[in-house]
């Protein structure tokens, strides 16, 4: 079985950014800048965060982190997202998610200004996708297109199964997968038999967020499987995917940890150069 590593590809990423960047800076523009808004003390949020501005450094970009307290107010966000929308020194905005849930999710990221959406979480950006002229695109979904690609996994004129339809992952892959031609089923909580489902399928992307929801065997012979759930359990990281028995079973896997899980911040760091190179465009 083939092993779906995320790091050489995440590598193959931030080499070309490097090479882009130097061009970028030798023409006398400046790097990059990248905002991350922190709100409340989610402990995986604040991994994430840290790893996102540790990319940045390492790269050469500059980064903004915006810490905001638990009690933070629709207005009191509003207001910082608007201070960033309109700061010409900033290039692209990320709002971790999720929000402590008196905050509506989907309309305070609605508020980022498209031209620096660095996730694709907006409206005008998802509907960009949907209609095949993202810039950008949600950076969890695009890593999973740049694994297929590196790894020489074609999925045009596939029978391919997404579960999940968050905004994040599931509906944004979706349409990224068609774009790269497959025949795309979407699975969701109100699928049923889902275990008879995915026994159909070359490639099954799982996006459901639960612990070890489908087993390895559970999938035809052969399938190409990627599995982008993390879960924090005593032992350590797991998927959405119990891998035992997927040496024999699966054609190739996605390991978590280190499948996924390093694109997310690679295409996070290739967002914010695209999104910095239009702005001089
Ligand atoms: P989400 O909770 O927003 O969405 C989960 C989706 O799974 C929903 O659309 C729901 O309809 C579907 N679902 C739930 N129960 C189901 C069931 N029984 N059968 C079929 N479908 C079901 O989660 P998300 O933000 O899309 O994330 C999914 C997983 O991916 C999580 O574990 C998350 O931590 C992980 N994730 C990883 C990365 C990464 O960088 N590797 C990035 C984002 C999310």
């Amino acid at each position: 079985m083939l092993q779906l590593k995320g790091k050489p590809v995440a590598e193959s990423i931030y080499s070309q950014i490097k090479a882009k960047l130097g061009a970028m800076l030798n023409a006398g523009m400046r790097s990059p800048h990248l905002a991350v808004i922190l709100v409340g003390e989610d402990p995986a949020s604040k991994v994430y965060v840290a790893h996102k501005q540790k990319a940045c450094e390492t790269l050469g970009f500059k980064s903004s982190f915006i810490k905001l307290s638990e009690t933070t107010s629709d207005a009191e966000l509003a207001q910082k997202i608007d201070e960033l929308n309109t700061n010409d020194d900033i290039d692209g905005i990320l709002l971790q998610l999720p929000l402590p849930s008196h905050l509506d999710a989907k309309k305070m990221s609605d508020l980022i200004l498209p031209s620096k959406d660095a996730d694709s979480l907006t409206a005008t950006s998802l509907g960009l996708l949907m209609s095949g002229r993202q810039v950008v695109s949600s950076c969890t979904p695009a890593g999973i297109i740049e694994i297929l690609k590196y790894y020489k996994l074609s999925v045009a004129n596939k029978n391919v199964l997404v579960i999940g339809r968050s905004l994040i992952v599931g509906l944004p892959l979706f349409h990224l997968l068609t774009q790269e031609n497959a025949t795309v089923t979407v699975a969701h909580s109100k699928t049923e038999n889902l275990k008879e489902l995915v026994k159909n399928f070359d490639f099954v992307f799982v996006a459901v967020g639960k612990p070890h929801f489908l087993k390895a065997t559970d999938f035809k012979k052969d399938t190409v499987v990627i599995d982008v759930g993390i879960h924090r359990v005593l032992s350590g990281l797991i998927g959405d995917v119990d891998p035992t028995g997927a040496e024999t079973h699966l054609k190739a896997l996605s390991p978590v940890p280190g499948g996924v899980g390093p694109m997310t911040i690679a295409m996070l760091m290739k967002n914010t150069y695209s999104l910095t190179e239009k702005k001089h465009h």
